[in-house]
């Protein structure tokens, strides 16, 4: 069985492997536009500092993450956030408020932990607790998560709160963002349970912490992924243009004009790659895809002299978007990681650009460490930086909007007249690393069990 598997992110590597655990006689080829595999998922050493060019971390709730990692043998090189410096903070002007403990996803569970925050007016909080006398509305219809979570605990909750833990995931207008697409478990828990407050139960108990990074960094993972290949062969470097139906099967049409025959392919690239692949095999289902926004963000890194700035007692905070700024989110790794940064560095990042917002990819990089510094001035972080990095991110993460479910149903049944062919990666059904995992192995399931259903 001869397998392509187009794109070399976290999602193709998950599917690569998944076809070699799966199909002892598969041969595999995976194309990667890039010298380097791993798309999003970068890592850069250097003088004792550990960078990140995009996720620093993944939830351990959702299985494939965790669990592809033991599969790798890297159980052991899972670390949490140093418990020190555990609080998280949203800017309202130029204060720092944390955010409320006892958040079980975004939304606030203990009452009594939302009395103290400033985040909310007297009003808000009294509003926010009322939302267990709310009534669940009926109907199936699919609504943004800004209207959805408006509707239950009032705007202010949704902007104050709610808004920017969410933004810090998508990057995105959460008046846009399907509530079905992004959190689907609290639609369930309105129709189950009545109110949330009523439903929300705090997270069952966990050997491990709920977010998780690898020692040296979530390039490690990439490294873990390409080591373990024994039937896999990449070309890195190359970028692929067409899927092609061929004799038996697809061909995958190579920018350097060669072509690959394949029993199968998985098609792993952001959904506006996709579009380009697919346009002459299927112009509908090219034409789904392209319909899917992304945000485009850029990330700045910068490392001090721990003598020059004084270290903020958390792992960062978010910016919400009624504050009108660029900036999303500010992360002070080297507080919210062990190994981040030499004893007497600090390693932080800015992390700009919102879905909607003005495209920060095309400005200078001396603009961009400018807006970072300025951003980071409130905090009286002034002094000159030893190490600046800044990465670009144009059209990084897509966008789940309202609708996003009935164009993933419209999708899968488009697929069906290509037995072979299976798509995965962030475009689809969830943008954290995990779900990304699960897709690249879901894909690389559903093209064995089409080959050799073809084969029987
Ligand atoms: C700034 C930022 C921060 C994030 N933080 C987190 C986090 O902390 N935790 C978390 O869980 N998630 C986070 N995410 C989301 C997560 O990193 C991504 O959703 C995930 O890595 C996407 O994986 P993927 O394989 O679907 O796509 P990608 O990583 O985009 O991989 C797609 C690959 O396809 C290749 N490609 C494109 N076109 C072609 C072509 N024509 N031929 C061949 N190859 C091609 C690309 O070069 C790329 O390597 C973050 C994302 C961003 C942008």
């Amino acid at each position: 069985m001869r397998v392509a598997v187009v794109g070399g992110g976290i999602a193709g590597l998950a599917a690569a492997r998944r076809l070699e655990v799966i199909a002892s006689d598969a041969e595999v080829l995976l194309v990667e536009r890039d010298p380097v595999l791993g798309g999003k998922l970068r890592t850069e050493h250097v003088d004792g500092f550990v960078i990140e060019a995009a996720p620093d971390s993944f939830l351990s709730r959702k299985e494939r993450g965790v669990g592809l990692c033991e599969e790798l043998g890297l159980r052991d090189e899972l670390v949490g956030r140093r418990p020190e410096h555990h609080r998280t903070f949203v800017r309202m002007g130029d204060e720092l408020h944390p955010l409320p403990e006892g958040l079980t996803g975004m939304i606030p569970t203990s009452l009594e932990a939302l009395e103290e925050t400033e985040l909310l007016s007297p009003g808000g909080k009294a509003r926010f607790a009322a939302e267990i006398d709310v009534p669940a509305r009926r109907g199936p219809a699919d609504e943004s998560i800004g209207a959805f979570v408006s509707r239950r605990f009032g705007r202010e909750a949704y902007e104050g709160l709610v808004e920017p833990l969410m933004t810090g995931i998508y990057g995105g207008d959460g008046d846009k963002l399907s509530l079905q697409a992004t959190f689907p478990q609290l639609r369930v828990l309105e129709l189950e349970h009545g109110s949330l407050l009523r439903g929300l139960s705090a997270p069952a108990a966990s050997e491990l912490p709920p977010f998780v990074s690898l020692r040296d960094g979530m390039g490690m993972f990439v490294d873990a992924l390409r080591d373990s290949f024994e039937r896999t062969q990449l070309l890195t470097g190359r970028e692929a243009i067409r899927v092609l139906p061929g004799d038996d099967g697809y061909r995958v049409e190579l920018a350097a004009g060669e072509t690959y025959a394949a029993d199968g392919v998985v098609v792993a690239t952001p959904a506006y790659v996709t579009a380009e692949l697919l346009a002459d095999l299927d112009p509908e289902l090219a034409a789904e895809h392209l319909a899917i926004p992304y945000a485009s963000s850029v990330v700045v890194t910068l490392a001090f002299s721990r003598a020059d700035v004084v270290p903020l007692d958390g792992y960062g905070y978010l910016v919400p978007r009624s504050a009108g700024r660029d900036v999303l989110a500010c992360t002070w790794s080297s507080q919210k990681w062990e190994n981040r940064a030499p004893d007497d560095c600090v390693l932080l990042r800015v992390y700009a650009g919102r879905f909607g917002g003005r495209d920060l990819t095309e400005d200078a990089d001396a603009d961009l460490v400018a807006l970072a510094r300025e951003e980071l001035a409130f905090l009286n972080v002034v002094a000159a930086p030893i190490l600046e990095r800044v990465q670009r991110w144009p059209w990084g993460m897509p966008q789940y909007l309202v609708g996003h479910p009935a164009r993933l149903a419209r999708i899968d049944d488009a697929l069906a007249a290509h037995p072979g062919l299976a798509l995965a990666g962030a475009a689809y059904d969830g943008v954290g690393i995990p779900d990304c995992i699960r897709s690249g192995e879901l894909a690389a399931e559903s093209v064995v069990r089409a080959v050799t259903g073809a084969r029987a």
